[in-house]
């Protein structure tokens, strides 16, 4: 079987020599143990920081060792009176074709109840980042603005639609005409900004949100997050959930001071990690269930075919070429 290990800590944007193949036999299995067949592979931008061997809320990946991201796996067979052969699970793995492991950390997930994929978006880590940083550190009130970044992306256009139902203004930052698009006609967010063809950031977010910012989900950072400093409003929270702008940069970038702009408007910024809200897990994912079932909650993916676009697939993430979740179907 095949696996995909790290081989040199990326400088600026990973590329393909950063990843090795290789190929071994599959140990055999002991007791206790279950043998799984990889189905579904999510690739995500904080797996970049897991690179780096800088400190982090999340260790580092070890070089010459598997790169371990959220996985749907078929069990093919059992040492563990848990699980049958037949069963998908989802879990932090290896990347690998097939691989043996103790199931202690795998749930269990029902492709009756939703397409497998959806467990590593929509009803997975993703969705949940969307749920719990929006409600948890955006503190959202109806009638206000929520400025979303990396609004087409996988957390990003789920904060969006959940900014809907909550009764929100809803505008979006993203990369492409066609994604400003998908954001109105698909996912119902009130206006969106491309920040690829704007010059004048700081200007357009204020065209498009009249009344100023309550509310900023970050997703990535930068100079786009700078343009938002400039409208909000007094009592506004950003939810700073992620800085992908920032993720390959090899020197420290030059940034305006936030301070005096949250101090004038007597704003909050605070950082957002999903494994600090464990026990909210649960439900988060049933209410995010129950959205989709009502149909509230829409949801997109691109899925890359082939174990072997893994490492591509993940740094297409940089370039911006998914929309909703990006995952790999072996
Ligand atoms: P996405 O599906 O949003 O994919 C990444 C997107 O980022 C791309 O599609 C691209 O869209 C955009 N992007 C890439 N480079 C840049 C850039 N230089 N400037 C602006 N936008 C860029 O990924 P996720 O939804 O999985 O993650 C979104 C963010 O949330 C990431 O920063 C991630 O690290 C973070 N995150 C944090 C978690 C936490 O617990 N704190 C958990 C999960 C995610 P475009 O075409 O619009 O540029």
């Amino acid at each position: 079987t095949r696996t995909i290990n790290l081989k040199n800590r990326p400088k600026g944007i990973p590329e393909l020599t950063d990843f090795e193949f290789t190929t071994a036999d599959v140990p055999a299995l002991q007791e206790g143990e279950v043998l799984l067949s990889s189905k579904y592979f999510s690739v995500d931008p904080y797996l970049r920081g897991r690179m780096s061997d800088a400190e982090s809320y999340i260790k580092p990946f070890e070089l010459n060792k598997p790169i371990i991201s959220g996985t749907i796996a078929e069990v093919l067979a059992s040492k563990n009176s848990k699980f049958s052969i037949g069963d998908y699970v989802s879990g932090m793995l290896a990347w690998k074709e097939t691989q043996v492991v103790k199931p202690d950390e795998l749930l269990k997930v029902d492709p009756n109840k939703a397409p497998l994929s959806a467990y590593l978006g929509v009803l997975g880590m993703t969705g949940l980042t969307a749920y719990l940083g929006l409600t948890e550190i955006g503190k959202p009130k109806k009638g206000e603005t929520l400025l979303v970044s990396g609004a087409a992306g996988a957390v990003g256009s789920v904060v969006g639609q959940i900014g809907k139902i909550l009764g929100l203004r809803v505008v979006g930052i993203a990369g492409t005409d066609e994604k400003l698009e998908m954001l109105k006609s698909k996912f119902g967010f009130d206006e969106a900004i491309n920040y690829n063809t704007t010059e004048n950031m700081n200007e357009a977010i204020a065209n498009s949100c009249p009344e100023g910012v309550d509310i900023y989900f970050d997703n990535v950072g930068g100079e786009i997050s700078e343009a938002v400093l400039f409208n909000i409003n007094k009592f506004s929270r950003t939810v700073n959930c992620g800085a992908i702008s920032v993720y390959n940069n090899t020197t420290l970038p030059k940034s305006i001071s936030v301070q005096p702009f949250l101090i004038k408007k007597s704003s909050s910024m605070q950082g957002f990690v999903i494994s600090n809200y464990v026990d909210k897990h649960s439900a988060g994912i049933k209410q995010l269930a129950e959205w989709l079932q009502q149909g509230k909650l829409h949801y997109i993916e691109t899925i890359v075919d082939g174990f072997d676009e893994l490492p591509n697939a993940f740094i297409d993430l940089f370039q911006g070429k998914n929309k909703g979740k990006m995952i790999v179907k072996v």
